[in-house]
């Protein structure tokens, strides 16, 4: 049972709460400042070696650019993990976000105000969708936009309900109970949250859009053992088929699922391979250039209904899959998913950093590139 609502969403103790690490930051920053020139110059010196060791060169203008200078050029800001574990631990302290229960309206209420805190302009997509079921799910898809006037646009999305039963848990009487979703779930928009308070942060000039989609969990119970529809990702699907702008377009979307885990491995799902394998790619060598590599495999695996399968398909965006998904273990999946586990022991700050270093890095290098051809034009 949980009763935080009021005071965990009140705007300004969620600013403070933040503000005490950023004082903690300031004083760092202050000796970072002192230090910079030196460390940037050892890290140039590093990543200079690095990329001559593994060859990793791109053209532009007829000049070489190392993936490795891009990056040191796009000054990404850095990700805070313990600011993304903290705005995954109140989404769990809700309790599990099942669509039309108490817990997922208070939990739309925080992201609501998070995302809006953080974002320029924030929409909230309304609707109603019908489960396997036939439960009527009353859905919110959140989304918060930074310069929603730019034409050159990224969607990064994850999804902010949780399954309704943990159907995979080891003892069957929990298959009916409902899971904490840490990792599926709240993981992802923890991460997408502290991206976009660090690009309030530090402004881009590209066209950002997060959006949090619901009920991507409300899927068939395992003991259907078989798909009688299209019935995961019903809010993306309803986004996808009524997106929140007449018209809307992206130039390529990057979904988070499961990006918490300790144990975490990401790999090149089938979906994302197929309609985005260049932004795959690249987010693939980003994440092993600045030291993230040994959680991001080149390995190729199946294909994963997830969010972006319907981005993919319905809304033509192109759109990769960063989902903890491999042969680890006998799901595919990490070892805890869909089972009343899944809680803030499953999260290590570490996987959080990981992902949410390497997508921010790419939305800045990304952004030097419109950046750059604009003043070249
Ligand atoms: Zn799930």
């Amino acid at each position: 049972m949980v009763s935080l609502l009021i005071c965990l969403t009140h705007p300004e103790q969620l600013e403070n709460m933040i503000k005490k690490k950023e004082n903690r930051k300031s004083f760092l920053q202050m000796v970072r400042n002192y230090i910079k020139p030196v460390i940037m110059g050892i890290f140039m010196a590093v990543l200079s070696f690095i990329t001559a060791c593994n060859g990793s060169q791109q053209k532009s203008d007829g000049k070489t650019i190392s993936l490795a200078e891009q990056i040191m050029k796009a000054e990404a800001p850095v990700f805070n993990p313990d600011s993304a574990y903290y705005f995954i631990e109140k989404q769990v302290e809700f309790g599990p976000r099942v669509p039309n229960t108490t817990a997922h309206s208070q939990c739309a209420w925080y992201l609501m105000q998070s995302l809006g805190n953080y974002t320029t302009h924030l929409d909230v997509q309304e609707a109603k969708v019908r489960a396997y079921d036939g439960t009527v799910l009353n859905i919110k898809n959140i989304i918060g936009s930074f310069n929603t006037k730019t034409k050159d646009r990224i969607l990064l999305c994850a999804h902010w309900d949780t399954r309704p039963f943990a159907d995979h848990d080891p003892d069957p009487a929990n298959h009916f109970t409902p899971i904490p979703g840490a990792n599926d779930g709240a993981s992802g928009v923890g991460v997408l949250l502290e991206i976009a308070r660090q690009i309030s942060l530090n402004p881009i000039n590209i066209g950002i859009d997060i959006i949090l989609f619901d009920a991507e969990d409300y899927g068939e119970h395992q003991s259907l053992q078989a798909r009688t529809g299209d019935y995961w990702a019903l809010g993306a699907q309803y986004w996808a088929k009524n997106p929140h702008i007449n018209n809307y377009n992206a130039r390529f979307g990057i979904l988070l699922d499961m990006v918490g885990a300790s144990d975490a491995v990401f790999t090149m799902e089938a979906t994302s391979m197929y309609y985005a394998p260049d932004i795959m790619k690249k987010v693939w060598d980003i994440s092993h250039q600045i030291r993230f590599g040994s959680y991001f495999s080149y390995k190729r695996t199946n294909a994963v209904v997830d969010d972006h399968t319907y981005i993919n398909e319905i809304a033509n965006i192109p759109t990769i899959d960063i989902i903890h998904y491999g042969e680890n273990s006998y799901t595919g999946f990490f070892e805890h998913w869909h089972t009343v586990n899944d809680n803030m022991d499953v999260i290590d700050k570490n996987t959080l950093n990981a992902v949410g270093q390497t997508v921010l890095t790419f939305i800045y290098l990304e952004n030097m590139k419109l950046d750059k051809a604009q003043s070249d034009s």
